[in-house]
């Protein structure tokens, strides 16, 4: 049987794709996941502490809101039930092929369909949305030796609860977003724990408290009133643009901020001196907590900014010669953004990999189509993440545009793709656009690819992707029938 529509991924991406083709009566579809459940990153990401730093009535679907969170920003295993949930009510279990992980899309230029081959067979379908996720693939970090560790090695994705800290010494390396709430929720168990700094973060006081059940009534009974909360936070960040995208001069505000915080909270000037950025506030991501910079003052908690030599079989050995020694070590080392595995496996008309999108090689048009990959749509494609507001809100915008599209192609049995000079205009103006935002101030962060181009923000307010991304353009594309 040929597929209408393959999707790639059960998280919010993929949930989300499969609800809006149902509701526009668009069937025979099905989801491919590799694991055994749905949910992507909320499914994946289970280390201690774990939560989002968008606050949740914003980052969920627009058409299933929840008046239940518990607190503004949920924690992980909150967001992955609602997820749970919102597949449950539309009914999306039984189109999902768990356990089949996908190893190759390639268009059939024949056939003219996409054939995707997964370890349990092969499947055909006319259209594929892509929603493998931006943050699907943990990154180990390059360092000599660590394969010869003694003991365990985990990433924080890939956090193994059988693994005890109780008493242990432990080191993590890394202090981006997953490390900052990891930290403060190990310490307390751990013996010891060291604490790898290779760059500091700008962190600014987390705003997040628990819900009360009076405001969760409230919410079931008026869901105007949980719209209206929703849209007073998306406005909120909204104004944010105004720092990262029009003036980055603006951010000196939150530098300000973010150096109270770190005032108030680390009493020791030697410690705050190493633990405060050099760079501009938003040129990597922002973080928010109120429990990490307190976590340095327990006697058991260490901050390491000597770089990092080696990995040896006793621990972690840096450039002073110390051997720091551990039971565990923890990498909280982020993930493969750029250089995403699921862009080399899959390949265009003309044999070309997705991968070359972010590398910044191949235009493509509003960061969810690709000349020459007929009838193919990446959610979360090149420049559509953020750095200030929920993603959610991107994937929906994105999927006004696919929907319209893939109707198209339905109704005509068409093929239909960006023009070249589309999708160059669309690449080139967001390329043009890029260095004079906070992200092109000099820092190095996983927005920038290989070549240092910034091929993940989108650099603007999130509304205009909405209106660019409202209407099928037929001027902008090749309709093959
Ligand atoms: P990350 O932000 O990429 O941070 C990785 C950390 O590891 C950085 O501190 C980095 O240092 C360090 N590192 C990497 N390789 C290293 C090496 N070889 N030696 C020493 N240090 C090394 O990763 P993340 O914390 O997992 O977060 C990734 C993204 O996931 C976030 O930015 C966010 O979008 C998302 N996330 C979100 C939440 C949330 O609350 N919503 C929570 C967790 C994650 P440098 O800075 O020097 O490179």
């Amino acid at each position: 049987m040929i597929l209408n529509v393959a999707i790639v991924g059960s998280g919010f991406g993929g949930l989300g794709a499969a609800i809006r083709l149902k509701r526009e009566g668009i069937g025979n579809i099905a989801i491919f996941e590799r694991a055994d459940d749905l949910g992507g990153t909320w499914r994946d990401n289970t280390y201690p502490g774990c939560r989002c730093d968008v606050a949740s009535n914003l980052y969920s679907f627009s058409f299933a809101p929840n008046p239940k969170w518990s607190n503004t920003y949920s924690y992980q295993p909150e967001i992955w039930s609602y997820l749970q949930d919102v597949a449950t009510k539309n009914d999306l279990r039984p189109l999902i092929h768990f356990n089949h992980d996908v190893t190759d899309i390639s268009y059939d230029r024949t056939d003219r369909l996409w054939r995707i081959t997964t370890n349990q067979g092969d499947f055909q379908a006319r259209s594929v949305i892509l929603a493998a996720g931006g943050l699907a693939e943990p990154r180990m970090p390059d360092i000599e030796g660590l394969a010869s560790f003694k003991g365990p090695i985990m990433h924080t994705a890939k956090w193994d609860a059988s693994v005890d800290l109780t008493g242990k010494r432990v080191g993590i390396i890394g202090t981006g977003a997953s490390a900052v709430q990891t930290v403060p929720q190990i310490a307390p168990t751990v013996g010891s724990l060291e604490v790898f700094q290779r760059t500091p973060s700008w962190i600014l006081p987390h705003l997040g408290h628990d819900v009360t059940q009076r405001s969760m009534r409230l919410f079931s009974i008026a869901p105007l009133l949980q719209k209206f909360v929703r849209a007073f936070g998306y406005w909120q960040r909204e104004l944010m643009v105004l720092g990262f995208v029009k003036d980055p001069s603006r951010m000196t505000k939150g530098e300000t901020m973010s150096r109270e915080h770190l005032e108030r909270q680390v009493p020791d000037p030697e410690l705050r001196d190493r633990m405060t950025p050099n760079y501009r506030l938003g040129c990597k991501r922002v973080l928010i907590s109120n429990d990490y910079y307190p976590t340095f003052s327990r006697e058991n908690v260490t901050l390491v900014t000597e770089a990092i030599k080696r990995v040896e079989p006793q621990g972690i050995r840096t450039v002073d010669d110390v051997l720091h020694e551990f039971d565990v070590i923890i990498t909280a080392t982020g993930f493969y953004v750029t250089d995403n595995p699921i862009g080399t496996k899959v390949h265009g008309a003309k044999g070309e990999q997705l991968a070359e999108a972010f590398r910044g090689d191949m235009a493509n048009y509003k960061g969810t189509m690709f000349p020459n990959f007929p009838n193919l749509f990446m959610l979360g494609g090149p420049n559509t993440a953020l750095g200030h507001s929920s993603i959610i809100f991107m994937h929906e915008s994105q999927l006004n545009y696919i929907v319209k599209t893939i109707k198209v192609a339905l109704l005509r049995d068409a093929r239909i793709e960006p023009t070249v000079d589309a999708a160059r205009t669309w690449t080139q103006g967001l390329q043009e656009k890029l260095p004079g935002t906070v992200w092109g101030t000099g820092c190095s962060s996983w927005y920038l690819n290989e070549q240092g181009k910034n091929t993940t923000i989108w650099p603007d307010f999130t509304f205009k992707f909405r209106k660019e991304t409202r209407h099928f353009e037929p001027k902008d594309h090749e309709i093959s029938v």
